[in-house]
């Protein structure tokens, strides 16, 4: 089994081509459709080494998740990927804040998005 990941995201089709792209790259992958069923699935699983999560999302946005993880003594170092849009410039500010290891602009393609986690992880 590959290095676990969570992506966090309430679309569905951005979170399964994330899902797609980063199984095929040999990750785990488990996932949650917004900040607090991200949460709920960081709680089951003991061995998530890295986050990948949205930011505009109902319920629990990613910035207030980000600062939830960062509050989780397992999860005080885990990378935390941003994904976000290229207006988001604030937002990128405000997920830094949070405590997020960095983000990736969306549209990116499957090897951009290997390349970074690969580099997180490794
Ligand atoms: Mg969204």
């Amino acid at each position: 089994m590959g290095k676990k990941i969570l992506i966090v995201d309430d679309s569905n089709t951005a979170r399964a081509s994330v899902e797609y792209t980063l199984k095929k790259g040999g990750y785990e992958v488990v996932s949650g459709d917004d900040g607090t069923t991200g949460l709920e699935t960081l709680s089951q699983h003991d061995n998530i080494e890295m986050i990948i999560t949205d930011l505009n999302m109902p319920k629990m946005d990613g910035i207030e998740f980000i600062k939830h993880v960062r509050q989780i003594d397992l999860h005080k170092y885990t990378p935390v990927l941003m994904l976000t849009t290229e207006s988001q410039d604030e937002k990128k500010m405000e997920g830094k804040a949070a405590g997020a290891s960095g983000w990736l602009v969306k549209p990116f393609n499957p090897t951009q998005l290997l390349d970074v986690v690969k580099r997180f992880l490794n």
